[in-house]
């Protein structure tokens, strides 16, 4: 379709609205007023504003913070609440052990409890004050190429007011091409772009694959008198059920302002039983009698849903290309023994647009000296911190008793462990195949205010689509469905996305196989990738739907 774009010309362009792409966004500009550089900088952010899909565990270690904006806490970050102490519990199905033993890499004393949504909104206040033009409500649809096909140009931004067919509505925007010297790729866990990019350049060849874990997370309101207003540990991880030990996993329950306190529980991808319904552990988790007494009288407020990368070091993808660079979550950047992902995506974002501004010191702009950014990321503790957790994600993936050795291994050896470098399976190949009838719908009992069934949660999401839009779900082949994966897998897709998008269609429908309810999409993007056929596409919807977080 021909539509007439509006093209804007920056010198940088980050693509998402996460803390890589803020807190460079910070750093170039801090960095350019230091070297005397005029720079025109803007963010796009697919969220209705900065921080409605900010989404993450989280603990913050503030090394990253410090350094950017060593006044934070004059400036009023949004701190919910500061570790006083540790605890890790081991749950079986009805008991809970606390272990003796917390390793070094979880050890979160005097870190920061956030709500990313908010500490992300903060940040973006102070980007724009610093002149960085932030642009929430815009999606990147494709990545805009030079004319020898392999050099980034900058972002197209999606058309709005399209109907369902893809025609134009009366209400129809075309998308903005927005150019840039140098774009940086901040969107998070398999960002589409990224994807794009990764397929088209190949940036992650001679990597391992990435894998993933998909959280489903909470604040609960609790009443005043709670747990954590009579403990000093505010802080606890949790293992055991209903994984078990053979899939990675587990949950995390920490202290928040105001009563609240926020609980989640991640699932590795990598399940083989394809009944797994990973609502339904989430919902499993929080019956358990330890963490039901924990959260007893609350009240949900918010619930959402994200994967994190959990692959490490090995697959890091290439992080410089011609034009652009990757930082954060999108770059697989992630510290996975400590379970945080928040600093060191800041700093990866931080050190890229230290890069930036090296490139352009000096009048013109200089490309080579972008090489600066995947060089420092090879130095001091960011280095440090990934290098250590660089087989962790594959010593889990073993079974229980070597996954032990391995970590164990590991552990003393600052990450090397027995073997370096095993290999890794992508998430969407572990799936087995179906032996019996998997049930047709969950089984845990949900009450409406502490324990929500799907739909309840995805309300309390706030997320939302304009209804009569193309599907941002792409199933590419129905016949898939039909032939393979139903009668092999039982339709996985039901019980692996936590937002209720993938229904079975009756078969007197006489329709595709599966109904899709697009509108309930919390943009989690798990089944993209555990879908065992690959037949599932996720793309971005009109900019400014989706969730609209304000707490997780
Ligand atoms: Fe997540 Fe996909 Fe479900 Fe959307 S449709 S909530 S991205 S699993």
């Amino acid at each position: 379709m021909n539509a007439e774009r509006e093209s804007i010309p920056f010198d940088v362009l980050f693509v998402g609205g996460g803390p890589a792409s803020l807190a460079g966004a910070i750093q170039l500009m801090q960095s350019a007023a230091a070297a005397g550089v005029q720079l025109e900088a803007a963010l796009i952010e697919k969220g209705s504003e900065i921080g409605a899909h900010g989404i993450s565990g989280a603990v913050l270690n503030p090394a990253a913070l410090a350094e950017l904006i060593p006044d934070y806490r004059e400036k009023d970050c949004p701190i919910e609440a500061t570790v006083r102490e540790d605890a890790m519990v081991y749950l079986t199905s009805n008991r809970h052990f606390r272990l003796p033993f917390i390793p070094r890499y979880l050890h979160n004393r005097g870190f920061h409890v956030v709500s990313l949504s908010k500490f992300t909104r903060w940040l973006g206040q102070i980007a724009e004050e610093l002149g960085v033009n932030v642009f929430p409500g815009f999606a990147g649809s494709e990545v805009l190429f030079d004319a020898d096909g392999r050099t980034v140009a900058g972002v197209r931004t999606g058309d709005k007011g399209l109907d369902k067919d893809g025609g134009r509505k009366g209400t129809f925007e075309a998308g903005i091409d927005l150019t840039a010297r140098v774009t940086l790729f901040g969107e998070g866990a398999r960002g589409s772009l990224t994807r794009d990019l990764q397929k088209r350049l190949h940036i992650s060849e001679g990597r391992m694959p990435q894998v993933f874990e998909t959280g489903i997370k909470e604040v609960i309101q609790l009443p005043q008198d709670h747990y954590f207003s009579r403990s000093r540990e505010n802080c606890i991880h949790l293992m055991g059920y209903p994984l078990g030990l053979r899939t990675p996993g587990g949950g995390f329950i920490y202290e928040m302002s105001e009563n609240r306190l926020t609980l989640g529980f991640l699932t590795a991808l990598s399940y083989e039983d394809t009944a797994t319904d990973l609502y339904d552990l989430f919902i499993q988790f929080k019956r358990h009698p330890f963490v039901s007494r924990l959260i007893a009288d609350g009240k949900v407020l918010q619930q959402g849903a994200r994967t994190v990368s959990t692959g490490g070091y090995y697959t890091m993808p290439r992080l410089l290309f011609d034009g652009g660079m990757l930082i954060g979550g999108a770059a697989g950047i992630q510290n996975t023994p400590a379970l945080k992902g928040i600093h060191v995506s800041m700093k990866s974002g931080m050190l890229a647009a230290q890069a930036v501004v090296e490139a352009f010191a000096g009048g013109g702009f200089d490309t080579r000296k972008l090489a600066a950014y995947p060089r420092w990321m090879e130095t001091g503790w960011i280095k440090d911190e990934l290098y250590q957790g660089r087989n962790f994600a594959q010593a889990l993936a073993k079974p229980p008793l070597t996954k032990l050795i391995h970590l164990g291994a590991q552990y003393v050896t600052r990450g090397r462990g027995l073997q370096d470098k095993m290999p890794l399976t992508a998430d969407h190949r572990h799936l087995k195949p179906a032996e019996k009838p998997v049930p047709s719908a969950a089984a845990s009992p949900t009450d409406g205010v502490l324990y929500l069934d799907k739909l309840t949660g995805v309300y309390l999401s706030k997320t939302h689509h304009r209804e009569d839009q193309p599907s941002h779900l792409i199933i590419h082949d129905p016949d898939v469905c039909i032939r393979r994966c139903i009668p092999t897998f039982q339709a996985p897709c039901v019980r692996f996305c936590p937002g209720g998008v993938y229904e079975l269609a009756a078969k007197e429908d006489g329709g595709p196989p599966i109904k899709l309810n697009p509108s309930n999409c919390l943009h989690c993007k798990t089944c993209e990738i555990k879908d065992p056929f690959e037949n599932i596409t996720w793309t971005c919807p009109e900019g400014g739907d989706g969730p609209e977080y304000t707490l997780l």
